[in-house]
């Protein structure tokens, strides 16, 4: 990483909670459309301290994911939470790749980003992916995700909005035909 997101991260402890950027703040709107880069996993100890405070955040945010372009660090990471899993887990994934997937597309109901507070929609998602990532231990994962249903599985579905949010995609330009979105309660 360079010089100046090592002092971002380390500015504030691993307790302290980032502030999630909005898509109605242009500067921060910048950001969310950046690119990512992957990560040099040789920076163990502020990669350490990084998901420490992502992990902060999500909790905060009380949501099911955040990828590091959220934040302000345009890197190839993000935290999901293995709702498939016992205890629902939150997991990172460094230098993700989608690695497979089916033809067919589904409508994925009542997706939402913390950084489009207010605003749901149904989008276009994979039913499966094949995918590969770093954990958080430095191991290699490869395996295929599941699930598109608000009411039980959809683990898939959120690996594909956070690994959007590297590319600069938002699930907002990814909305069903004639699926306009609304405004949640
Ligand atoms: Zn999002």
């Amino acid at each position: 990483m360079e010089k100046k997101e090592l002092e971002f991260i380390g500015k504030f402890d691993e307790h302290t909670p980032f502030q999630v950027l909005k898509v109605s703040v242009p500067e921060e709107l910048k950001i969310l459309r950046t690119k990512s880069e992957d990560l040099n996993l040789s920076d163990e100890l502020v990669l350490k301290h990084f998901i420490n405070r992502l992990k902060v955040t999500l909790i905060e945010e009380q949501g099911v994911g955040i990828a590091a372009p959220q934040v302000g660090i345009n890197r190839n990471l993000f935290l999901f939470v293995r709702i498939d899993k016992e205890g629902e887990p939150v997991e990172v994934a460094i230098n993700p790749r989608i690695v497979n997937h089916p033809k067919e597309t589904i409508c994925f109901e009542g997706d939402g980003c913390l950084s489009i507070p207010g605003v749901s929609g149904n989008s276009i998602r994979y039913p499966w992916i094949d995918v590969e990532y770093t954990n958080e231990q430095g191991v290699r994962i490869k395996e295929r995700l599941e699930g598109y249903s608000r009411q039980d599985n959809f683990v898939g579905v959120i690996f594909q909005h956070e690994f959007d949010h590297l590319q600069g995609v938002l699930f907002t330009d990814k909305l069903c035909p004639e699926d306009p979105v609304s405004l949640a309660d």
